[in-house]
C-alpha cells in the first residue's frame, strides 16, 4: 500500500512536471537581442503587436556581416529560471542538443556560420510541408526583358531543392488566391543585387509566407538570361526554405553566387535544418 501510494505520488509529480513544461514552452517568446557585433536588425513588421516577423534577404542586405565562428557555446548563459519567466529545463536541454548537432556538423554544413551570423539565433523553416506542399504563385510579368523561359528556370530551381531531399514540397500550380509564396519580377534593384526574398515567420520560427523578387536586368543594366535567372532563383529559394548566406564561395548560398548549382554543403545544410526543430537556440530566454 505504501509502495502504491508512493507510485501514485510520483506519477502525480510527473504529470505536474510535464504540464508545467508544456506551459513554459508555450510561454516562450523570442525577444530581439542586440549587440555591437550583430548585423542590423530586421525591418519592423508591417503590422504591429503580435504580427509575424518580416525580413528581407538578398545578396546585398547581409553584406558586411561576420560569417565566421561557431555557435556560441553554452558557457556563459544568462538564464532566467522558469519561475522568473525563463525557459524550462527541458526546453533548454532540447536547444542544447540542437546546438550540439549544429556544431558537430561543422565543415559538412554551414548552419553553424548561419546561426553565428544571425542576430536572433532562431532557426526558420517550413514545418510539415511534404504532405501539404507550400503553395507558390507567379505574379504576372509585364516588365522589360521578361521571357516565358524565366518561369521554367524558376520552377527548375524549386525542383532542384526538392530533389535534393529537403523535407519541404512546393505546389507551383497553386490557386493564386491561396498562395503562400509569390514569385515577382522587377526590372532592376538598386545596388548590386538581382534578387530578394522576404519572409514571415511566427514566434516559433515556422515560416508562414514568402516573396521572391527577381530582376530581369543586372546591376549594370545588362539583360539577364534564363540560366542566370535559374542560378539567382536557386539562391533565393535557398533563402525561402530558411537558409542564410554561406561564407564559402563554392556554395550557391554564398552572398554573391559564383557557382551554378547546389553544392554538397548547400544540400547537407538544408537537410540538417529540416532535421531540427525550428525556433530559438538561445541559452537564455
Ligand atoms: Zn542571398
Amino acid at each position: 500500500m505504501v509502495v502504491e501510494r508512493r507510485i501514485f505520488v510520483f506519477a502525480s509529480l510527473l504529470v505536474v512536471f510535464f504540464v508545467s513544461a508544456v506551459l513554459w514552452k508555450a510561454s516562450v517568446r523570442p525577444i530581439p537581442r542586440s549587440s555591437a557585433a550583430a548585423p542590423p536588425p530586421a525591418p519592423p513588421p508591417a503590422e504591429s503587436g503580435a504580427a509575424p516577423t518580416v525580413i528581407g534577404r538578398d545578396s546585398a542586405s547581409l553584406r558586411g556581416t561576420t560569417a565566421g565562428g561557431a555557435v556560441p557555446a553554452a558557457t556563459t548563459p544568462v538564464v532566467r529560471p522558469p519561475e522568473a519567466g525563463g525557459p524550462s529545463y527541458i526546453v533548454l536541454l532540447a536547444r542544447s542538443e540542437i546546438r550540439r548537432r549544429i556544431r558537430a556538423s561543422g565543415g559538412i554544413t554551414y548552419l553553424n556560420e548561419i546561426v553565428a551570423a544571425s542576430s536572433d539565433s532562431v532557426l526558420h523553416r517550413w514545418d510539415s510541408r511534404v504532405a501539404t506542399p507550400v503553395r507558390v504563385a507567379f505574379a504576372s510579368a509585364s516588365v522589360a526583358n521578361f521571357q516565358p523561359s524565366f518561369l521554367d528556370a524558376v520552377r527548375a530551381a524549386f525542383q532542384r531543392w526538392q530533389e535534393a531531399g529537403v523535407r519541404v514540397r512546393f505546389n507551383m500550380d497553386a490557386d493564386s488566391t491561396a498562395a503562400e509564396v509569390w514569385v515577382r519580377w522587377r526590372i532592376q534593384f538598386e545596388g548590386e543585387r538581382s534578387g530578394q526574398t522576404d519572409l514571415q515567420w511566427d514566434d516559433e520560427g515556422h515560416l508562414l509566407t514568402g516573396t521572391i523578387t527577381l530582376a530581369t536586368f543586372d546591376a549594370k543594366g545588362q539583360p539577364l538570361g534564363a540560366d542566370e535567372i535559374r542560378v539567382m532563383a536557386l539562391h533565393e529559394v535557398g533563402h525561402l526554405i530558411g537558409l542564410d548566406h554561406s561564407p564559402n564561395e563554392g556554395d550557391i548560398m554564398y552572398a554573391r553566387p559564383q557557382v551554378r548549382d547546389l553544392s554538397t554543403r548547400d544540400i547537407s545544410t538544408a537537410l540538417l535544418l529540416y532535421d531540427l526543430a525550428p525556433g530559438t537556440l538561445r541559452v537564455g530566454n
